[in-house]
């Protein structure tokens, strides 16, 4: 009777103290604990049967049954209060969280197009109302297009004009301007009439500032075709920079040169910041540089695969990111690709 009494008690005693530890844990990790300590591995539940030659022989299956009667009360309670913890933490929640479905609701945040991809688009459709399609040609380019096809051999002195991304590769590099494309259109479409805008980026070999970048935008216009003059090339050019900058804005056309076109101009735009009379914007001069232009040169026209006797055309190059930071006093052109939030979110 002994034996019996002392296992049996040491079942009611556990069973006791698991019940009253039970009914003070508030915490899921308590419960937890109290599982593992009430069945785990060396909990006496587990146990007891290895323990029951310690009794009486007939007394044994009074004992194995008295502790699984104990194993399922206590999983009875344990499943209880897992239940009872669940709710009461739903409950702190719902009253902490109070859902008022009264309040307007918070408004996705949307995203918006790169400062520079709305000013090419809006050079895009001006020109598109033009008549001109936009027209798309590599970033990787070979020294032949990027520069012999326009009329700059390899011993000519304009190729230090443009500090060159050279590639391991040989006569491959990274264009230095959209102009290569003027090749690759004509190609294209020769002998028929062209109206393209190139645009995309391109590459120089720059020291960076406040007004150099190794990467920027430009966007080239091409039109070639019978009898197209400089009064083609200054009219189409004058439209532009009326819708772009405005219906009164003044142009002037200075002599420049290029060696892929011949006369060659660049445009200015009379100052839209002080109307002319001069300012810091404009350096006091009252015009603002805006791009470069000029009549196909005769060779050029010939590597396209047209018949200079008989077609001409010309062609503009300007940058777009300049126009964008004219307009918006951008003092920094290495804001653009910077990928600076505080900068892209004011556009
Ligand atoms: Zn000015």
């Amino acid at each position: 009777m002994a034996e019996k009494n002392k296992l049996m008690l040491e079942l009611e005693e556990m069973q006791t103290q698991a019940h009253q530890a039970l009914a003070e844990i508030q915490q899921e990790t308590d419960l937890q604990k109290w599982h593992t300590k009430t069945f785990g591995r060396t909990s006496l539940l587990i146990n007891v049967f290895s323990r029951l030659p310690e009794v009486a022989k007939e007394e044994r299956p009074v004992v194995g049954h008295r502790a699984n009667e104990i194993k399922t009360a206590l999983e009875t309670e344990y499943l209880a209060k897992q239940s009872a913890i669940k709710q009461a933490a739903l409950q702190r929640n719902l009253s902490a969280e109070k859902l008022d479905v009264s309040l307007p609701g918070r408004s996705p945040l949307q995203g918006r197009l790169h400062p520079q991809t709305q000013t090419l688009r809006q050079i895009y459709n001006i020109f598109a109302e033009m008549g001109f399609q936009v027209y798309r040609s590599p970033e990787v380019e070979t020294d032949e297009y990027n520069f012999e096809l326009l009329n700059m051999p390899a011993y000519h002195p304009a190729r230090d004009m443009w500090d060159t991304f050279y590639t391991t590769k040989p006569g491959v590099i990274l264009r230095t301007h959209t102009s290569p494309g003027q090749i690759r259109a004509m190609r294209e479409f020769a002998p028929g009439p062209i109206r393209v805008v190139l645009p995309g980026m391109c590459y120089r070999y720059e020291q960076m500032d406040a007004s150099h970048e190794i990467q920027f935008n430009q966007v080239e216009l091409l039109a070639v075709g019978k009898h197209i003059t400089f009064g083609d090339l200054k009219g189409t050019l004058t439209d532009f920079a009326r819708r772009m900058f405005g219906e009164e804005v003044q142009t002037r056309f200075r002599p420049s040169y290029f060696p892929f076109t011949e006369p060659s101009a660049e445009m200015d735009v009379e100052c839209f910041v002080c109307g002319g009379k001069g300012c810091a914007i404009c350096k006091g001069g009252g015009w603002l540089e805006i791009l470069g232009c000029g009549m196909l040169h005769p060779v050029v026209l010939r590597n396209g695969g047209y018949d200079p006797e008989k077609y001409t055309g010309f062609a503009a190059g300007l940058g777009p990111e300049r126009i964008s930071m004219l307009r918006n006093r951008i003092p920094d052109i290495r804001y653009f690709w910077a990928n600076d939030i505080r900068f892209l979110e004011q556009f």
